[in-house]
């Protein structure tokens, strides 16, 4: 076996593949790997999957049938495919149909493992582990990425919502929370190697710790991270809007490295699609969350996912939450249409929307979000916000870019020394997606 072997690692879907695609990452290297984005001359090609809707499915599928073809000019190629595609039940047996040319398969509770999988496919064998439950004591190793300025970090992992269009239930199991020291312990090392920003990552954060005793929840979490020396800021996704606490968000409130941003999908503005999608609250307590938010919080930057064209909604129910929309006017918005995924509850419901009138929706839904992202900048226009320095913009490495508490991108012209400090930058032109500023001080 050569001694340089290199792997090039693909994450599909949210912010936990990312993670997950880290720590195989990181396992890897512990192999002897070194990370490369270069495909032709990779030794390891791992893709860590999402299942979430049928596009992102499809787009893998194609990556996979493109591989083939490497591992054809060269076939010491090893490939490996993990995460959730590969949980759904009954999809290994089809997905090794479909594509004999793989190596590995590894369903998202079997990730600790990858180094035994990974030796087997070394000496040649095709493998596949697969179980269909966790095991929460191997969950919290490896730690990750260290020596980045930012870091996602899981604080829980599963989810027991069973919202009836979604498949994460199904294919990441229930729901589990790290101890805290865990996860302090983790956020300590990071800063030590340099990090200065973390994402504390959960299906829903808003119920980490209800299975503790004594009590301890996601607010008593985030004041210990608050105290972690040399942290500078602090974010978290995903909140589900029935179990925001008041004591949450006087949590974020009092925090000082704690971010004013909320990520609280509502998903649809109808209490008739909210209730058939089985969020559990309607919009009428859905906006009584977000007085909350600016009672405490008024400057509060608030972000949303939205699905449309879920079975059975209506023009009415669509016009619902465009109404909605208009009303809270999100800084960002992420739109997805409706798509079926089996062995959901939804995917069994008879009034399905055509395609075409999910297309006309999500056309509809993105102008009216798009003015509401130009609207919301223009009002920072002026202003001066603290921005945590991340690195040269890629579209001018000439220049910085980072991010405002807020979560909201700015580009200015500063000294790459400034890069993982935190500067006061006041905005002096606002577009739909990105501000541009001038740097006014050190913050
Ligand atoms: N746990 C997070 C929450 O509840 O907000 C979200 C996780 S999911 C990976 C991200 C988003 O994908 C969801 O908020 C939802 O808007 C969207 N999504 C999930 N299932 C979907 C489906 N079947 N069709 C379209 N969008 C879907
Ligand atoms: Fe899916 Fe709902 Fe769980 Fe989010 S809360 S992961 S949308 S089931």
């Amino acid at each position: 076996m050569k001694k340089d072997k290199k792997v090039v690692t693909l994450a599909y879907g949210c912010q936990m593949s990312e993670r997950d695609a880290e720590t195989l990452t990181h396992i890897t290297r512990q192999e002897g790997y070194t990370s490369s984005d270069d495909l032709i001359n990779a030794d390891l090609v791992i893709i860590n999957t999402c299942c979430v809707r049928e596009s992102a499915e499809n787009k893998i599928l194609g990556k996979i049938g493109e591989l083939k073809k490497l591992k054809e000019d060269n076939p010491n190629l090893k490939i490996a495919i993990s995460g959730c595609m590969v949980q759904q039940p009954g999809a290994l047996e089809r997905l090794k149909k479909r594509a004999p040319h793989i190596d590995i398969w590894a369903g998202t509770h079997n990730l600790h493992d990858f180094s035994t999988l990974l030796h087997q496919a070394e000496q040649g064998e095709k493998v596949a582990e697969v179980w269909q439950e966790p095991k929460t004591t191997i969950e919290s190793t490896p730690q990750a990425e260290k020596g980045k300025l930012q870091a996602n970090v899981n604080i829980m992992y599963g989810c027991n919502n069973f919202c009836s269009y979604c498949i994460v239930p199904h294919v990441r199991g229930r729901e589990r929370s790290r101890k805290p020291e865990e996860i302090i312990n983790e956020i300590r090392d990071l800063v030590s190697s340099g990090c200065r920003e973390v994402t504390l990552l959960g299906q829903n954060v808003n119920s980490y710790g209800k299975e503790f005793t004594p009590t301890y929840d996601f607010a008593d979490l985030l004041q210990e991270v608050d105290q972690i020396p040399d942290l500078l800021r602090v974010r978290f996704i995903t909140s589900h809007p029935k179990d925001l606490s008041d004591k949450l968000i006087e949590t974020v409130a009092q925090g000082t490295k704690l971010c004013e941003h909320f990520h609280l999908p509502i998903q649809s503005g109808s209490n008739f699609i909210l209730e058939r999608m089985n969020r559990k609250y309607t919009r009428e307590y859905y906006l009584s969350r977000v007085d909350k938010i600016h009672e405490f919080l008024p400057e509060a930057s608030l972000t949303t996912d939205i699905i449309v064209g879920f079975p059975g909604e209506s023009e009415e129910d669509f016009e619902q939450t465009l109404e909605i929309m208009k009303l809270i006017r999100y800084s960002h918005a992420f739109t997805f249409m409706y798509s079926k995924r089996s062995g959901t509850l939804a995917a069994e419901l008879e009034d399905q929307i055509p395609l075409d009138v999910k297309k006309r929706r999500l056309q509809r839904l993105m102008s009216v979000q798009n003015q509401n992202s130009l609207e919301w900048r223009q009002k920072m226009l002026g202003k001066s916000y603290e921005v945590l320095v991340e690195g040269p913009s890629k579209t001018n490495p000439e220049r910085l870019v980072g991010r405002t508490r807020g979560n909201e991108l700015v580009v200015f012209d500063g000294n790459p020394d400034q890069i993982g400090s935190l500067v006061n930058i006041r905005i002096t032109e606002a577009g739909t997606w990105t501000l541009v500023g001038d740097i006014q001080t050190k913050a």
